[in-house]
């Protein structure tokens, strides 16, 4: 087996030409030959591109939005290449491609599909301008569509990774250009068996990188973010906050479950099985030594805060005067397990179930659909849903403060509550 490091780069560490030149600055001395170089969407282009997908499916004029999106990253290739560099034909070509993608009727059923289509763009486009840019810094790299690599299943938007054929193909294909130069690739996106594009959840990224890892039996991951390493709370949310220098593996693991979104919660298990530690370090401070993530002996006490946006509260009530018993959760969790619907929190009382789960475009209404002959039911949008971890007295007291609470649940180690968000 390669000695190989896999870095992965998120959209905001791409987000402009001084961003790319930072990270080619990082590579230039971390360099090796079997180095793969996982690189996603540039800044907030995902969102763009589901932007301009809503309006197609509204019926929306999205012209100026794909205009914007070309203008942004033909910029960024104005400030990093020659004019006589190819970039600039790739980059406008790719657009003419993206606009004959939207071409296709978008409807109800077939949303998923060419959300997928569409949303790998973002990915396609970045790694190109990486890549080209780490070729004129004489940091010699190839290009590889991940694609190609990884293989999932037809489940749009969360597709389940295929990962026998996936690790065969990265042995096949992807081992004999690491032994040469050093890989940029797509986070984020995989491939089903009939060759259309899926993508493995939004954030999915990491966990490309962790795949990849994993089927190369790599040294190390190294995610470079925005931030020093893990917190145990946001940042930009919260005062104060506290930077771990390591982490086991099952803790990381459960702050990412509840919603911590420094790393996509799927993409410690690979690492964990195969103990390849996982480093998260700044890419603006890339001498500092950042958090790693392994196998810890201890376990940490340190309060921890955990926020989810965008969470719908759903109560499911019998109408028939009869009690909550397994056949009713049952009924629910088939059809949620139907949708792809994961629930973030859940709560019984004697008459109705509630549960907690992310937005997701019609996936509601399909629900209602299917239950509403068997249950009352009522939801709430746009709330969030809290965690702590370690909880004490004081940080549930400074967090109930001015919150609406809508529903709340306290074990021993984790206190857990429904809030509108703080305006
Ligand atoms: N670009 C994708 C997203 O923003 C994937 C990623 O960034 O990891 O969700
Ligand atoms: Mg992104």
């Amino acid at each position: 087996m390669l000695k190989t490091f896999v870095f992965k780069f998120g959209g905001a560490s791409v987000k402009d030409a001084e961003s790319i030149k930072n990270l080619s600055r990082i590579l230039y001395n971390r360099l090796r030959n079997h180095t793969v170089i996982v690189v996603s969407a540039m800044g907030k282009t995902t969102n763009a591109l589901e932007v301009i997908l809503e309006k197609k499916l509204l019926g929306e004029d999205y012209s100026l939005n794909i205009t914007n999106l070309m203008g942004f990253h033909l910029e960024i290739c104005k400030d990093l290449f020659d004019t006589a560099h190819s970039i600039h034909y790739q980059i406008e070509n790719h657009f003419i491609q993206l606009s004959r993608e939207l071409q296709q009727d978008l409807n109800r059923d077939n949303f998923d599909q060419i959300y997928d289509e569409v949303i790998a763009n973002g990915e396609l486009l970045a790694t190109r301008i990486v890549q080209e840019y780490l070729c004129t810094q004489n940091i010699f790299c190839l290009w590889q569509d991940a694609r190609e690599l990884i293989h999932s299943n037809s489940d749009y938007r969360f597709a389940t990774v295929d990962w026998k054929i996936t690790s065969q193909k990265i042995k096949k294909q992807l081992v004999p250009l690491l032994e040469k130069f050093p890989v940029v690739t797509q986070g984020f996106i995989a491939r089903e068996k009939n060759g259309r594009t899926t993508t493995l959840g939004r954030e999915g990224s990491d966990f490309s990188a962790a795949i990849l890892a994993a089927c190369l039996h790599a040294r190390s991951v190294t995610i470079w973010k925005d931030v020093e390493g893990v917190l145990n709370a946001d940042p930009k949310r919260f005062p104060n906050t506290v930077k771990f220098d390591e982490l086991d593996y099952q803790e990381a693991a459960e702050l990412t479950y509840y919603g911590a979104s420094v790393i996509h919660p799927k993409t410690i298990k690979p690492l964990a099985n195969l103990s390849i530690p996982l480093y998260v370090k700044s890419f603006l401070e890339p001498h500092k030594s950042g958090t790693i993530i392994h196998k810890v002996p201890y376990t940490n006490s340190i309060p921890c805060i955990v926020v989810k946006d965008e969470q719908v509260l759903v109560s499911f009530k019998v109408t028939d005067f009869s009690f909550i018993d397994e056949g009713h959760i049952h009924q629910v969790y088939a059809n949620l397990k139907l949708l792809k619907l994961k629930v973030n929190m859940l709560q019984i009382s004697a008459i109705s179930i509630s549960i907690v789960i992310d937005k997701q475009l019609f996936k509601l209404e399909k629900l209602i659909e299917i239950l509403k002959e068997q249950f009352e039911i009522r939801y709430n949008e746009s709330l969030q849903l809290l965690t702590v971890k370690n909880h004490n007295p004081e940080i549930i007291e400074e967090l109930m403060k001015h919150r609406e609470v809508f529903m709340e649940q306290v074990t021993r180690s984790t206190f857990q509550m429904v809030t509108k968000p703080l305006q």
